[in-house]
């Protein structure tokens, strides 16, 4: 891609993004709150601080930012998800319980992740406080601090006397120097969500430290397959921005659904979303020296992914003519996005659904890119599409459809007129538009195929009430302004 910068390259010392993990009760929350208060450098705003996930603090006019989600799972699930929020742990002891089961999984994570560890011996103004005790069942978990012939940093503290956390805090902005951590306001969007919710007033709201790149309102980006428009940015201060760079933390609203927490938001179109795309994403299924028809495929729910995915892969070796394989762009769950649209153009591939929608927003992207969009309600249609795919045939497109509906059922009105129950599988039917009728499903039509009638709708009824227009999945009473007496259930309506 064409988005080289010529200052890419040039990385620079960032603040490190530090998170706090420990056994429940060690005093983790205790001092986080005690370094924000202490530290904040924020007087001016009168102290007014916002919860998003994350703050940044100064010491010596050198930043650090703290996630302040303390919690092991939240540490999983970013680390399971391959995105490393934080640059350094803080593994939390209180010196009179000493290395407890939770203390043990924290330095596993942190191991996981080689992410480097500071020791703080919390609690040491408490009567039972034993700070050797600790160094030592530390050591037999290979946590070897200093005075025990190792090079983690170990500091001596109280969260409630408020000794040591200056020590801390030179001891992470040591560490940083020492791991030379670096980022890039310059280079590609690299941003990990913390936290992210739905908030009944302010709709999806998501918390991210930025660990390289500068995150705007107005840029869009993408995380969880789920892109976004940047509405609005806000820091910790509750200030709003209209960027933000490597290691702030910040508050962003402008996604269309809850993405997960740990995934990394990149900006749509960046080279690392071509490199998600490549390494995460592709799946083929079939020879991978055939032909490849690119596919995106959104599904309702994970269980029909799997169905539909074993359809089609059953497709593949099943059919000796298919000349082509399936190239999966994406398997995921959900409506389709922009973004969906985005990653088919960049492999010239077709979005397929199955039971999900198309927004017509999304449609209109996809007209303009001109990417095959359609969405199914059973999975034989979808394979049956998709069979055509890997013959090399194109499939009709759905935006192109102006109206399309089977007949399901026939009423005879006393008054004599003939009303045909249909459902609408494609488009729209409207009142007065011109429709025909045939005993063929439309799309299987062939030049010669001629309609049994075609005649304008005169009116349309959903349920009892009378409308003007039928959209799609609908079902609806169709009554034409001249009667065609042999129309008949499983006959198709047509509007060309
Ligand atoms: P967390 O579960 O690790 O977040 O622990 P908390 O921060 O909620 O602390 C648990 C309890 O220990 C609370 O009652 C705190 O007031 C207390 N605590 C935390 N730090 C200290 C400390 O340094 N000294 C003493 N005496 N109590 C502390």
């Amino acid at each position: 891609m064409l988005n080289t910068k010529d200052t890419k390259n040039e990385y620079i010392a960032r603040p490190p993004i530090v998170t706090i993990m420990g056994h429940v009760d060690h005093g983790k929350t205790s001092i986080l709150d005690s370094i924000r208060k202490t530290n904040i450098a924020d007087k001016e705003y009168g102290g007014i601080t916002q919860h998003i996930g994350a703050y940044q603090i100064e010491r010596n006019s050198q930043k650090i930012t703290f996630i302040d989600t303390p919690g092991h799972e939240a540490f999983a699930q970013m680390r399971a998800r391959g995105g490393r929020a934080a640059d350094i742990v803080v593994l939390v002891v209180a010196a009179d319980e000493g290395v407890k089961p939770q203390t043990k999984e924290a330095i596993s994570h942190a191991k996981a992740a080689s992410v480097p560890i500071i020791v703080a011996i919390n609690k040491i103004d408490k009567a039972g406080a034993n700070v050797q005790k600790v160094k030592q069942e530390l050591a037999s978990e290979n946590i070897l601090v200093e005075d025990w012939g190792g090079d983690i940093l170990c500091i001596e503290m109280s969260a409630k006397t408020g000794e040591g956390l200056d020590k801390l805090l030179d001891a992470i902005l040591l560490v940083s120097e020492m791991n030379q951590i670096k980022g890039n306001p310059d280079t590609d969007l690299e941003a990990v969500i913390i936290e992210s919710r739905l908030d009944r007033k302010r709709g999806v709201v998501v918390s991210c430290v930025i660990r390289n790149g500068t995150l705007k309102v107005g840029q869009k980006v993408v995380a969880s397959n789920i892109d976004c428009k940047v509405r609005s940015l806000t820091d910790d201060k509750g200030n709003n921005l209209s960027e933000a760079g490597p290691s702030c933390p910040v508050e962003i609203l402008g996604f269309r659904a809850v993405p997960h927490v740990g995934d990394i938001i990149i900006e749509l179109g960046s080279e690392l979303a071509e490199l998600a795309i490549e390494e995460n994403r592709v799946e083929i299924i079939g020879q991978e020296s055939k032909k490849t028809v690119a596919i995106v495929l959104k599904t309702d729910t994970e269980g029909t992914l799997e169905a539909v995915k074993g359809s089609l892969a059953r497709l593949v070796t099943s059919s000796v003519e298919a000349t082509y394989a399936i190239k999966f762009l994406l398997c995921g769950t959900g409506d389709i996005t922009e973004t969906d649209i985005a990653l088919a153009q960049s492999a010239k591939g077709v979005v397929l659904g199955f039971d999900v929608k198309v927004s017509p927003k999304v449609m209109d992207i996809a007209e303009e890119a001109k990417i095959i969009v359609k969405t199914y309600k059973t999975i034989y249609e979808l394979t049956e599409d998709a069979e055509k795919l890997l013959q090399g045939v194109a499939i009709q497109e759905e935006s192109k459809i102006k109206g399309r509906a089977q007949v399901i059922k026939i009423f005879k009105l006393p008054s004599g007129d003939i009303v045909a129950g249909c459902k609408v599988i494609a488009g729209v039917l409207k009142v007065g538009v011109k429709t025909s009728v045939y005993d063929k499903n439309p799309a299987d039509l062939t030049e010669e195929d001629r309609p049994l009638f075609t005649g304008s709708i005169k009116s349309l009824k959903k349920g009892k009430d009378e409308v003007n227009v039928v959209g799609r999945d609908n079902e609806c009473g169709v009554l034409f302004k001249s009667q065609y007496e042999d129309i008949a259930s499983g006959m198709w309506l047509e509007v060309r």
